[in-house]
């Protein structure tokens, strides 16, 4: 099949089962691949109300089309699973080596089923496929026991691994990969460990089939072409993604000691110059990647602390998150609490929030040193370090700050709960947004919790004015379907945000690697078929789910120290999230309509609305055996059916039914009627 791996990878852990199944073609058409495959088998297969530890919750990893080809930046995967940082969906996408030898593996998919008896690891070479021990590897960090499982197998393998984070099941541990790669969000590696799965290791050598050699090689080329004639490349190979610390404490977005403010002030200690200067050692890319934003750093202190310690990074969302929110003062702390989360095996995003509330609660005195074992203070470096090991082995404070910050404010107490910078239940990442509207409403209606990359609005607040609300709605939603459409294909982003690349390169490399024609607009109403399958995946798993979930901490309504003003009220926010929620075609509790579910073919989860009765008119036309003819009832269904799930209820042979009308218009008989349809069934042979 052209552009794919062509096969579904499906290990059943439990049952030690190892099967694979062919890729159909239509599936791929419709969803085509990374975190449409990703959303679509993780809301068939995992069942209503599965405990996302539990045996029941899968984990989904999935590869797009245009990974692994000739196509800048074709290295990204996504990982699915039910979040057990959140309770509803999780996904996480990640760079590197591992989505382009899935593909050469020959598999678009892999799907994680059951747990494992003991630790285990996945081998994958090609067609070989075995469930191995990983007794050895357990307990080791996720950057030791990549080098070992490389030692062990060898170099080329391309490896995933959790460490004792996730093997102690910390709700936002991340799995690891390429020495520095994380899929950090939301808590899959915490499902791995719930699997007893420490690594994955997987080598293919299969060829990826291209419909169009030809094309695809010339707009290959081209593509490439762009980017090295970019004026802005050298500047980001050169600083990466902390080439933007210093701007972000301009605009005043940076967030620092919790979110209490928004411009940290050693920020210039932090940022990507400085940086390069002090500790990074070189670049590093994802596969077929020429911006290598990677940056590998060498951070050294002997005084005081000692540390001497390599990482990759530390980058943009690690410098805001564990440098200003936890006010490190300097870059070589933050390099150093990097490998700290790295080699434990957390999230660098959530890790340093969680930690900065904790610093917070114990400056405000709601945590004593009784309670965390020691004083935790802001600024301080081995504070950072005795946390995040307290998390990782889940001991004494850690074993409460490891539910993440909703559910250990709750233990806490009310005063705490104020502190908890979170939205869903996941930790805000690297942009504050008291005075940029569009970020606060990406955040907000995130499909994941409050993460910034699923729509990276804040530099439209800048270019429109901050405080401006007019067009923010549809600005959030139009990127809110252009991110999903890279996460689809299995490419990086950053082209396209940093260096400006078209969005219309896509759908014609597209059409040249699988043959499959799309035009833009096509592939965003398939983002748009994604966005509203994982919010009606969080409305199936939270009972109650609706507005209240898109709200922001009210810490991002008040004003924070040092400043006059902000413009983010309570009454604007809400006013903005109605009119989202309108533009999307959901109803005014943002939950999608009937409607708008049918018009983007997801009549299937219609069954996982929120519950409220149906009641439909049935009129009888002709002779059917089991119903009076001219018969007119009323029927009332406590959840949605289709017609023909209507007609079993109402004990009628299928057969015996020919035309089917809804509200006076043909229907067919897997239409899914909504509350007050008119549904006539006419008889094969009227009046016989
Ligand atoms: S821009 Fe950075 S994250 Fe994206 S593919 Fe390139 S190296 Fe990886």
């Amino acid at each position: 099949m052209n552009g794919y791996g062509g096969k579904i990878l499906r290990v059943n852990l439990t049952s030690g089962l190892i099967k694979t199944e062919p890729l159909d073609p239509r599936f791929a058409r419709e969803w085509i691949g990374g975190r449409g495959f990703a959303a679509r088998l993780l809301y068939d297969e995992v069942k209503r109300g599965a405990n996302p530890l539990g045996e029941e919750n899968k984990v989904i990893i999935a590869s797009g089309p245009l990974s692994g080809v000739f196509v800048p930046a074709g290295a990204k995967v996504a990982f699915a699973a039910k979040s057990p940082a959140t309770g509803g969906y999780g996904e996480s996408n990640m760079g590197g080596h591992f989505s382009p030898e899935m593909k050469y593996a020959g598999y678009d998919v892999i799907i994680i089923e059951g747990t494992a008896p003991q630790p285990s690891y996945l081998f994958i070479e090609d067609d070989r496929v075995e469930i191995r021990s990983a007794q050895k590897y357990w307990g080791k960090g996720c950057l030791t026991s990549e080098k070992m499982l490389k030692s062990d197998l060898r170099e080329e393998f391309q490896i995933l691994t959790i460490g004792p984070a996730g093997e102690n099941l910390v709700r936002f541990a991340c799995i690891s990969h390429d020495f520095g790669r994380q899929a950090g969000r939301t808590g899959m590696g915490t499902v791995f460990g719930s699997k007893k799965l420490k690594a994955i290791a997987i080598k293919g050598t299969e060829a990826i089939p291209v419909a169009n050699v030809k094309e695809a090689t010339r707009l290959g080329k081209e593509m490439f072409k762009q980017i090295f004639d970019n004026p802005a490349l050298k500047q980001w190979q050169d600083y990466g993604t902390p080439g933007v610390v210093n701007w972000a404490n301009e605009i005043e977005a940076f967030p620092t000691r919790n979110f209490q403010m928004e411009y940290f002030e050693h920020h210039k200690n932090l940022s990507g110059q400085l940086m390069r200067d002090r500790i990074v050692t070189s670049d590093k890319a994802c596969f077929g990647c020429p911006m290598s934003c990677g940056k590998y750093s060498h951070t050294r202190k002997t005084s005081k602390y000692k540390y001497n310690v390599w990482v990759e990074g530390p980058e943009y969302e690690t410098i805001a998150l564990c440098g200003g929110n936890c006010a490190l003062p300097n870059i070589e702390d933050v390099a150093y609490a990097n490998w700290v989360c790295d080699e434990l095996g957390i999230d660098t995003i959530s890790s340093g929030a969680v930690i900065a509330f904790a610093m917070e609660c114990f400056e405000k005195g709601i945590i004593t040193e009784k309670d965390a074992g020691r004083k935790i203070r802001f600024g301080d470096v081995d504070s950072f370090a005795y946390l995040a090991k307290k998390i990782a082995y889940q001991k004494g404070i850690g074993k409460i700050l490891a539910r993440g910050t909703r559910d250990a404010s709750k233990v806490f107490g009310p005063e705490a709960e104020k502190l908890a910078m979170q939205i869903k239940g996941l930790e805000i990442s690297g942009y504050s947004f008291r005075n940029a509207l569009a970020m606060a409403l990406a955040y907000g209606t995130c499909d994941v919790g409050a993460h910034h990359n699923r729509a990276w609005a804040i530099t439209y607040d800048i270019e429109v004015g901050r405080q401006k609300s007019e067009g923010k709605a549809a600005k959030v939603i139009f990127l809110q379907h252009v991110r999903p459409m890279f996460d689809m294909l299995g490419t990086c982003r950053l082209q396209w945000v940093e260096l400006g690349f078209e969005l219309e390169n896509y759908p014609k490399i597209l059409e040249a690697v699988t043959g499959f024609k799309y035009s833009l607009e096509e592939l965003l109403k398939f983002s748009e078929k994604v966005w509203n399958l994982t919010r009606m995946f969080w409305a199936r798993e939270i009972k109650g789910f609706g507005q209240t979930y898109d709200w922001p901490p009210q810490r991002f309504f008040k004003v924070p120290p040092g400043k006059e003003k902000i413009f983010l009220t309570r009454e604007i926010y809400d006013q903005l999230l109605q009119e989202y929620y309108k533009l999307r075609g959901w109803n005014k509790n943002g939950i999608p309509t009937r409607k708008k579910l049918r018009e983007l073919n997801l009549e299937f989860t219609m069954g996982d609305l929120p519950h409220k009765k149906i009641k439909l008119e049935i009129q009888v036309v002709g002779y059917i055996k089991e119903l009076f003819p001219g018969e007119r009832f009323p029927l009332e269904l406590e959840n949605p059916l289709t017609i023909r799930e209507i007609l079993k209820r109402l004990k009628v042979k299928e057969e015996l039914v020919g035309l089917v009308t809804v509200n006076g218009e043909p229907g067919n008989k897997d239409h899914v009627p909504s509350d007050g349809d008119k549904i006539m069934f006419m008889a094969f042979a009227a009046g016989g």
